[in-house]
């Protein structure tokens, strides 16, 4: 077991219970000194799983009321002897209680520390563990169930699967290679070329999957355009539902982004109201204007708002210049008002709906039609997905090297060549379950986490 650790596993702040936790050699003797259970049995004495109710003591001085919880290795979290220890969340006592477990043989524990024991004891995978961090980080359902499906171990399970494919490929010709004179099968070089494909199905779906896997677990990112007074800021409030944007009347309102972050079904989206872009003198407004054209890049999805009861301004359009290959939704708001033919191309759009802020339903049409845009709505959450940069680069490489494995029996190269590349996805793959990692990658990974976790 390595050194006792130990940190605030929740948020340090004035909270009604806080919990201290303790991870490592001795963690459950070092507890043991600081905190005094009401009932003469010691924390020494007690079975993993079991809590016992005192105080946190320096010395004769109480500190607080406290409830002790002991895990017994390789019972708990981390995999080894672990304590929680939840007091109240006062930052006088956390200080207190925290300075006591240090000064009896703890030392501080790490970004990540404790899952990186977990990880290192053979508790979870790395992509189970990163999946933690989702979890905790997870806004909508939909986010938490994709989190939650990966720290079960689905992306492993399907990592490990597709190892295992390529896996036996290699094997199948290294020892035809090795015992060339055995009677072992002779490499059927389709059949190889079958296999070899399928596995480059199965990551090109996988790499894929990051794209969704990052719209469900960031959000899809939703810039509304238009010109000012066409209804934006009302369209966002009833998305919203709340007031955030202001409405008035006079062009030019909403001079800075408004951001705000919402649930359709389950589905998280950030929105952003612009100021709109379009020409202006004013200081203020030119920046809220070029402010806007970088959300635009940034964007997943774009309302495209204008007012359907008047004719349409030429500049209006200006703003679809800087929305290329970004889905788009027009929207003819204040129908209400009536409706006038206008010359706007509406091929350009993905779809087009009308709206009005005197017909709420209209707004609900807006929303399903938000969500089949993104084709999130059809998606499996618990299916195996890729969540971040680190498992996307892995599964990048391992497929381009599975493409040279490709390219090399194509070309009529050795056998040894074609080894060299399968053997090199191997790798790839391995170092994205955490099964071949370097000590770097390891701490790379862990320090993005937050202490206590
Ligand atoms: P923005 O500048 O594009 O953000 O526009 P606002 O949301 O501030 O709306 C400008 C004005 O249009 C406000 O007075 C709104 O109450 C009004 N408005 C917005 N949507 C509608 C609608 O669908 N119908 C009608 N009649 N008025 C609307």
């Amino acid at each position: 077991m390595e050194e006792c650790i130990a940190a605030v596993a929740t948020p340090i702040a004035p909270a009604g219970i806080c919990v201290i936790r303790l991870s490592g050699e001795n963690a459950i003797e070092i507890a043991a000194k600081v905190f005094v259970p009401v009932k003469n049995q010691s924390l020494l004495e007690l079975e993993g799983y079991r809590a016992a109710y005192g105080h946190i003591v320096d010395g004769d001085e109480p500190i607080d009321d406290a409830v002790a919880l002991v895990f017994r290795a390789p019972n708990s979290y981390t995999g080894e002897d672990v304590v929680e220890v939840s007091c109240h969340g006062g930052m006088a006592i956390i200080d207190r209680a925290l300075e006591l477990f240090y000064n009896n043989g703890a030392r501080p524990a790490q970004s990540g520390e404790f899952t990186k024991r977990a990880f290192l004891n053979d508790k979870m995978t790395l992509t189970q563990a990163e999946a933690v961090m989702d979890v905790i980080n997870a806004q909508s359902f939909s986010s938490l169930k994709a989190a939650n499906a990966a720290k079960k171990g689905v992306l492993y399970k399907k990592i490990n699967q597709i190892c295992d494919d390529i896996t036996k490929i290699d094997g199948h010709i290294q020892a035809w290679l090795d015992y060339p004179d055995e009677d072992l099968d002779l490499v059927d070089s389709d059949d190889v070329k079958k296999n070899l494909y399928q596995v480059r199905d199965d990551l090109e779906n996988l790499l894929n999957s990051y794209k969704l896997g990052n719209l469900i677990k960031n959000g899809v990112k939703t810039v509304i355009v238009g010109r000012p007074n066409v209804g934006k800021s009302t369209i966002m409030n009833f998305l919203s539902g709340e007031e955030k944007s202001i409405v008035t009347n006079i062009s030019g309102t909403t001079r800075d982004i408004v951001e705000n972050v919402i649930q359709i079904d389950g589905l998280m989206f950030v929105l952003f109201d612009t100021a709109g872009i379009r020409l202006s003198d004013d200081v203020v407004e030119k920046i809220g204007v070029e402010r806007a054209k970088d959300k635009i890049k940034e964007a997943d999805l774009i309302l495209f708002v204008v007012d359907g009861s008047e004719k349409i301004q030429q500049n209006e359009l200006e703003v679809l210049e800087y929305c290329e290959n970004i889905p788009k939704i027009c929207v003819l708001n204040k129908m209400d008002l009536g409706f006038v033919e206008n010359s706007i191309d509406f091929e350009q759009f993905d779809c087009v709906v009308e709206t009005s802020s005197k017909n709420p339903q209209t707004m609900e049409n807006l929303k399903h039609k938000m969500i089949s845009l993104t084709q999130l709505n059809s998606l499996d959450c618990e299916a195996p997905l890729l969540f971040n940069e680190r498992q996307k680069l892995a599964v990048k490489k391992a497929l381009d090297e599975l493409k040279n494995a490709l390219v090399a029996m194509e070309s009529g190269f050795t056998w040894d060549a074609v080894v060299i590349s399968i053997d090199a996805a191997i790798d790839n793959l391995l170092e994205l379950t955490g099964e071949n990692l370097s000590e770097h990658i390891v701490n790379e990974v862990f320090s993005k986490f937050c202490v206590g976790k």
